[in-house]
């Protein structure tokens, strides 16, 4: 319910894609707050072994929200879940429908380590220019591919490119999902090299910044490589790090 005021917040303010950016990661407080306050039991039960959740951390006040484009990739994704591992770090997915279908045991994984796997089309097309038929084919084909995968169905949609428009959010809408894009662009696709995405994150980085970067959709060879500098000095920083979900 909580969930759903946020949505209706996220209509009221309506248009500014942004603030959208912001009531989305609102809901992230709003529903780690009503989960589990259930105790944990320290021998999981023998009969219900499943039902033992986890001991809840507590989410950081001082957070960014990292997030990783068009994969799985085979080379790049499985890098990337490595690095986030090391430094403790937990991480959105914004996936495309038809990579998942290629490689539907990252997705698997990414879920398994923790984090988040959200929708970001089947084949990485630009929303604005679709039919509402296509729209919803884009968008229910990547959400039953991840949800094959993850047992649940992703509640964020990024739109390729960021692009937005009206119809674009009243279709999203209608299919239930939330518009997601970021506040920090790494432009890591640009290849611009590793220091300059460094300092690119670094240099515009503030508590509750959505952080673009990408794990698939080409070669992210230089992503992979700023990473670990990234992640050490946002942690020197004392940032935490909070998923998204919608
Ligand atoms: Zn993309």
């Amino acid at each position: 319910m909580d969930v759903r005021l946020t949505r209706a917040g996220n209509r009221a303010v309506g248009l500014a894609v942004m603030m959208l950016v912001s009531a989305v990661i609102g809901s992230v407080v709003v529903a780690a707050a009503k989960s589990p306050a259930k105790p944990v039991t320290p021998t999981p039960p023998a009969a219900a072994p499943a039902a033992v959740t986890p001991s809840p951390t507590p989410l950081p006040t001082k957070y960014v929200v990292l997030t990783f484009d068009d994969g799985p990739d085979a080379e790049y994704t499985p890098k990337v879940l490595d690095i986030l591992a090391l430094y403790g770090a937990k991480a959105t997915f914004f996936e495309v429908g038809q990579n998942v279908r290629k490689h539907p045991e990252l997705t698997k994984q990414l879920h398994a380590a923790g984090h988040s796997v959200q929708n970001h089309t089947w084949d990485h097309s630009d929303l604005r220019k679709l039919t509402a038929a296509r729209f919803q084919q884009e968008v229910r084909l990547t959400d039953q591919a991840i949800r094959a995968q993850i047992g649940s169905t992703p509640g964020c949609l990024r739109p390729p490119y960021g692009g937005v428009n009206p119809a674009v959010r009243q279709r999203a809408r209608q299919l239930g999902k939330d518009l997601v894009v970021w506040t920090v662009d790494s432009r890591d696709w640009t290849k611009p090299g590793t220091a300059a995405i460094v300092q690119r994150v670094l240099k515009n980085v503030h508590s509750g910044s959505v952080i673009l970067m990408h794990d698939g959709g080409g070669n992210r060879s230089q992503t992979v490589a700023a990473l670990p500098t990234i992640l050490k000095a946002l942690k020197a920083q004392g940032y935490g790090f909070r998923t998204l979900t919608c």
